[in-house]
């Protein structure tokens, strides 16, 4: 046996209730692994996300089924072959990255500070306005919204955030007449992209549609697989490395994205540190980053990431992951 192994599922409170189209949230279940080679530690971490079919059973029991092959010294590129793409796959391929970056075998790519949007929940148009007012300077704002009442709410949020970028994320929740009929708004309101209005199994809608503004990929992408579908569809793909299975895939998904002309944002779960530093990796690659997952933790990981001002990110310490 070349490593000693140990992953686990994690629990951590969120400070404030967090709510997306489908539905709201209190906690997160993490997908966490530790990778010891001689005294070198590898750590990864994904977040579980229900609306991908997993579990806090099921990542687990994934975690668990892959934890011999990685004490055998497995790599990265069979864990892909092994493992789908998802938490548990992300927290084991980042695990793996750090500690091949601390044993020196493999570099890389580097992380400096980067503008990350600030998401605004859904609630009331009021009650986002009053929100958004909070966010004044922010570089970039990120609107989550549903199909019931989405201009009131950008009307009323976008006076109060006059030069931040905008972007609006309907997380899967409009119809294909809604994303028609709503493009004058968002050209209007200088909305850069909108993400994922459509349910991904009905994007297909989509094909050839130019909207007056970019529509972004994020529930209908996960996999460099996915391009060639979406590449008619969608102008930009929102990358996570709880959807890739990891850095190693994100990558690859980047320069496919690219390959394509696709326009490519980096986001990220509900998550700590951990998770945000490997994907810190690709943001800096990316045309927008939205990483503020462990802003809405009660608790960070020491070491973390910090904020500066207008929402700058720096990446976590030196020595923290990679
Ligand atoms: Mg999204």
């Amino acid at each position: 046996m070349l490593r000693a192994v140990s992953t686990g599922i994690e629990r951590r409170p969120l400070h404030t209730p967090f709510r997306i189209s489908r539905g709201s949230r209190t906690q997160i279940e993490l997908a966490v692994a530790t990778i010891r080679q001689g005294d070198v530690i590898g750590r990864g971490e994904g977040s579980v996300t229900g609306r991908y079919g997993e579990s806090v059973e099921s990542v687990g029991e994934q975690l668990r089924a892959i934890e011999g092959l990685l004490a055998d010294g497995i790599g990265r590129d069979e864990l892909r072959r092994l493992m789908p793409p998802g938490s548990a796959r992300n927290a084991v391929d980042c695990a793996l990255w750090d500690l091949e970056a601390r044993l020196g075998v493999s570099q890389l790519p580097a992380a400096r500070p980067v503008h990350t949007a600030l998401t605004l929940g859904i609630d009331t148009p009021e009650a986002m306005a009053a929100a958004a007012r909070k966010l004044k300077g922010a570089a970039i704002v990120k609107v989550k919204v549903d199909g019931r009442e989405p201009e009131a709410c950008l009307r009323a949020i976008r006076p109060e955030v006059p030069g931040s970028r905008l972007v609006v994320d309907a997380n899967e929740a409009w119809t294909m007449a809604q994303v028609e009929a709503l493009q004058p708004v968002l050209a209007e309101l200088d909305v850069e992209f909108l993400e994922q209005p459509l349910p991904a199994a009905d994007d297909v809608a989509l094909d050839g549609f130019k909207g007056l503004v970019p529509t972004c990929a994020d529930e209908s992408c996960h996999v460099t697989a996915d391009l060639d579908r979406l590449a008619t569809r969608y102008q930009m793909v929102n990358i996570k490395l709880d959807k890739t299975g990891g850095l190693t895939e994100a990558l690859d998904l980047l320069a496919g994205a690219r390959e394509r002309g696709l326009g490519v944002m980096v986001g990220c779960m509900i998550s700590t540190s951990l998770a945000i530093a490997a994907a810190f990796r690709v943001a800096v690659q990316a045309d927008c980053a939205d990483l503020d997952g462990p802003l809405w933790l009660e608790q960070d990981r020491p070491g973390g990431i910090r904020m500066g001002e207008h929402g700058l990110m720096h990446p976590p310490e030196p020595g923290f992951w990679g």
